[in-house]
């Protein structure tokens, strides 16, 4: 029998189908458009991934739209950092690079045509007047004094407006719609400020500067955006998106849809909260591996196929969702386990000598990168007399069921040996120093001895060619049990979140990764070289995640 395949449809697809279907378009064109005021973080990425991906599935374009209407909090350092991350997620936008700045122009025109049709005012009622004026809820708003001036005199004092004549918030451009709209939003809203204030992009050239509601469908409508896609906060704006567009005689304009953002638990997006740990020296900068902007994920080691497997996991609604941190941990897991060697590294060493191998002689095993992915090829692992093995994988006085290394117990040295614990060392202060074992020729790897059996493995590194490296481990920047937020709305910071170890000992393969490149390392993890602190000197890994996992993917919807 032939096998059907099950095509699941999210709400928006079934919008685009219905509108290719009836011609209301006949082609798809969506955009990504970011204010540069910030770093991108995740929940970015799925409105990224989201736009871009319907984008390539419908045969369309996707634009990358920087949304720079307002010059106070903008940066071209933004405009950087947010394009990397795009490429970096492998969002194509190819030469489809906009800024909303490049249509001043056509906005200024535009509203000049607004008040020409008798559908904008330039408005000299105070921000806090405007307020008052505007209603409620539950209440209807008042109509400005100035809401019937003539067309005249509009263009006259938008003239004064444009020209620098007046200071900031001195008058204002409105559109003339409904003062008594149950949708606040079309209760004459501010189209049009005064601002001195200096662009990124258009220098001195314009004071006056167009409000996003007014600006936005204008950008979506000049570069032809069939589907402008938003997050359900503006679902309130939409009918006034749609009056910019009727009143402004757009053919074929878009058409607005909005989804539930992504939110994760315990997880720290605001900017404002980041911009403080910034500041206070908390993280080292907004790509600290503990955060999840973009940046700080690329830097951790997370790949852009996790972010997109997180997404197609949590899908896409209209219904707000909160999703939990191992959901996303379980995704970059599944991403690297075949795609990774799979190494050895001690983090917290003790040296392991066997007093009956000869001392001075080198062994090497032929060991396979991925035992589940035969691509990965192989590599030589060296053994010697003395080895770094794991503290944690000894234990002076056994607790039960632990099957690993003490006094008299014989376990497998992964890829080698079998090895018995015989004596020990201790220092002043009671902590071991040196474990004492002998090995038996006859238990190596690979010789098919099976005359008697072990319970544990343990990893190990030959201590002569080890290579040194810094481990960082991680934990969620803020405190979990507690919340991430207390009562003042502060954050409940986790002292732990960021471990050092300064002593590490890999094998000696490892010296040839390069900044970025990641691996797992055998029992403990998938761990990424850092692209900022790691150098052939001074080699830095970061853990991406353990390998211990809580999480199954349908245990969530
Ligand atoms: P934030 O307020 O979280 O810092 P923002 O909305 O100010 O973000 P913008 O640059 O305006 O940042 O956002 C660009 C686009 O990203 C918008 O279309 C917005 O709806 C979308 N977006 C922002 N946060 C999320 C999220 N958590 N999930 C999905 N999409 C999001
Ligand atoms: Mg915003």
């Amino acid at each position: 029998m032939e096998e059907k395949e099950i095509v699941s449809r999210h709400f928006i697809e079934q919008i685009i189908d219905k509108d290719l279907e009836e011609g209301t378009y006949t082609t798809v064109t969506t955009r990504f458009p970011p204010e540069p005021n910030g770093y991108l973080h995740i929940g970015h990425a799925k409105s990224i991934l989201l736009n871009s991906g319907l984008a390539k599935k419908y045969g369309g374009k996707f634009n990358l739209r920087f949304d720079d209407t307002n010059p106070m909090k903008e940066k071209s350092e933004f405009v950087k950092s947010i394009t990397d991350d795009i490429v970096w997620l492998g969002a194509e936008f190819e030469d489809r690079l906009f800024f909303a700045s490049d249509y001043f122009e056509q906005m200024y025109e535009a509203a000049i045509k607004l008040i020409n049709k008798g559908k904008a005012y330039v408005c000299d009622l105070t921000a806090e007047q405007i307020k008052e004026y505007r209603g409620t809820l539950t209440e209807p708003g008042k109509e400005s004094p100035y809401r019937n001036r003539s067309i005249e005199e509009n263009l006259d004092l938008f003239e004064q407006m444009k020209s620098g004549k007046l200071a900031d918030g001195e008058k204002v451009l409105r559109a003339k719609i409904d003062m008594s709209s149950p949708n606040i939003n079309l209760r004459d809203p501010i189209i049009y400020r005064v601002a001195h204030a200096t662009h990124h992009n258009t220098g001195d050239k314009w004071c006056i500067y167009p409000m996003y509601d007014y600006a936005h469908p204008i950008e979506d409508a000049i570069e032809g955006i069939t589907h402008s896609i938003c997050t359900l906060e503006f679902e309130d704006h939409r009918p006034l998106y749609d009056w910019v567009l009727r009143e402004l005689e757009y053919v074929n304009p878009p058409k607005q849809i909005e989804f539930a953002k992504l939110y994760l638990k315990n997880v720290i997006t605001g900017k404002r909260y980041i911009k403080r740990l910034v500041e206070d020296g908390i993280v080292d900068g907004w790509d600290d591996p503990r955060l999840v902007t973009i940046a700080a994920l690329r830097r951790r080691g997370f790949t852009p196929e996790s972010l997109k497997l997180l997404m197609e996991l949590t899908g896409v609604s209209k219904a707000h969702s909160t999703i939990e941190y191992p959901m996303l941990e379980y995704c970059i897991r599944e991403d690297l386990k075949l795609k990774k060697s799979r190494m050895m590294a001690v983090l917290d060493p003790i040296k392991l000598v066997i007093t009956n191998y000869p001392e001075g002689q080198i062994e090497y095993f032929d060991v396979q990168n991925n035992q589940e992915n035969e691509e990965l090829g192989s590599r030589q692992v060296p053994f010697s007399r003395e080895l770094y093995i794991d503290r944690e994988d000894f234990m002076e006085v056994p607790e039960k069921k632990y099957f690993r290394l003490f006094p008299g117990n014989e376990v497998r040295l992964m890829h080698a040996y079998f090895v018995k614990c015989e004596s020990f060392d201790k220092d002043e202060d009671g902590n071991i120093t040196t474990i004492y074992c002998t090995y038996d020729p006859a238990t190596k790897s690979g010789s098919g001895f099976t005359e008697r059996k072990v319970k544990g493995t343990i990893h190990w590194v030959s201590a002569p060619t080890a290579i040194k490296a810094q481990v960082r481990l991680y934990e969620n920047i803020v405190d979990e049990e507690k919340g991430a937020y207390n009562d003042k709305g502060e954050l409940n910071l986790n002292p732990n979140s960021l471990q050092v170890l300064n002593e590490c000992y890999l094998e000696p393969a490892l010296k040839a990764a390069n900044p970025g490149d990641s691996f797992q390392f055998l029992r403990q993890g998938f761990f990424c070289v850092d692209i900022k602190d790691s150098n052939l000197d001074k080699l830095v890994f970061n853990r991406i995640v353990s390998l211990k996992s809580s999480y199954k993917p349908d245990s969530i919807r």
